[in-house]
């Protein structure tokens, strides 16, 4: 029985006080829901305002990043062991915003996702296909070549412990979504893959969607057998929206 996770993915909005304001409006509206990994992830400076605010309360945090070095000479990065200290337990690697602007690639998110396992984070590791990609058929080669890098030299025993997220880059953000079909067919493919690779501990591997989730279409969505949860942009950023998304059922 996998455990559903629904993560707010902030981006580059809501200050330190902003965020607070929505971690306060938020908790008492889904205060009664306990089968559902709630994770918030706000921009690195409000991390440790949302982790105290959110203590006890069975939401969890994460960061957007971070680095795969513990500390060292590398200028305006953070790594996996000072996001924590801050209270986060999750972080979002590979999102297809650091692939396009921040010369992210499978390679490096690897190292990202290996050194957040180090670290005791949980990764949730972004991938997905452009429109571009999808029009010329080639959505399947290339969430291959995306699962295979990012999650090279994981140890058997870690494979259940990272959250895959699927997002087709041509559904974020546009308020276009994949039909629960598109989704399906290839978060399917991508448990195929995971099995392979984890063998049974496949079966436990979390995958989510991402890309234009909304209150009005979680349910279809979560309906399918190998969507697991959802990474969401736009609609995490009111605490009303999104707390529609995590009571999904
Ligand atoms: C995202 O940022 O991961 C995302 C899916 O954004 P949106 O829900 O706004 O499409």
């Amino acid at each position: 029985m996998r455990v559903p996770v629904i993560a707010g993915n902030w981006k580059m909005y809501k200050t330190a006080g902003e965020a607070a304001a929505f971690a306060k409006a938020f908790l008492p509206l889904v205060a009664g829901v306990r089968e559902v990994e709630i994770v918030l992830a706000p921009p690195f400076p409000s991390i440790a305002a949302v982790a105290d605010l959110v203590r006890r309360s069975g939401v969890f945090v994460a960061s957007q990043n971070v680095h795969f070095a513990d500390e060292g000479a590398y200028t305006g990065e953070v790594s996996p062991r000072m996001v924590k200290d801050a209270g986060a337990s999750h972080c979002i690697i590979g999102h297809s915003e650091r692939r396009q602007y921040f010369a992210e690639t499978d390679d490096s998110a690897n190292r990202k996702v290996r050194a957040a396992l180090a670290a005791g984070l949980t990764p949730i590791f972004c991938l997905g296909e452009t429109l571009a990609e999808r029009k010329a058929g080639k959505t399947f080669d290339v969430v291959e070549r995306q699962i295979r890098g990012g999650l090279k030299d994981i140890p058997g025993p870690d494979g259940p412990k990272v959250v895959v997220a699927y997002e087709p880059v041509w559904a974020i953000g546009t308020g276009v979504t994949a039909t629960p079909e598109q989704a399906q067919e290839v978060h399917a493919f991508l448990r195929g893959l995971l099995k392979e690779r984890f063998g049974s501990a496949a079966a436990a591997v979390r995958i989510l969607y991402g890309g234009s989730v909304k209150p009005d279409n979680i349910a279809t969505l979560m309906a399918k057998e190998d969507i697991d949860g959802a990474l969401v942009g736009g609609a995490s950023l009111a605490a009303d929206s999104f707390a529609r998304i995590v009571k999904f059922k």
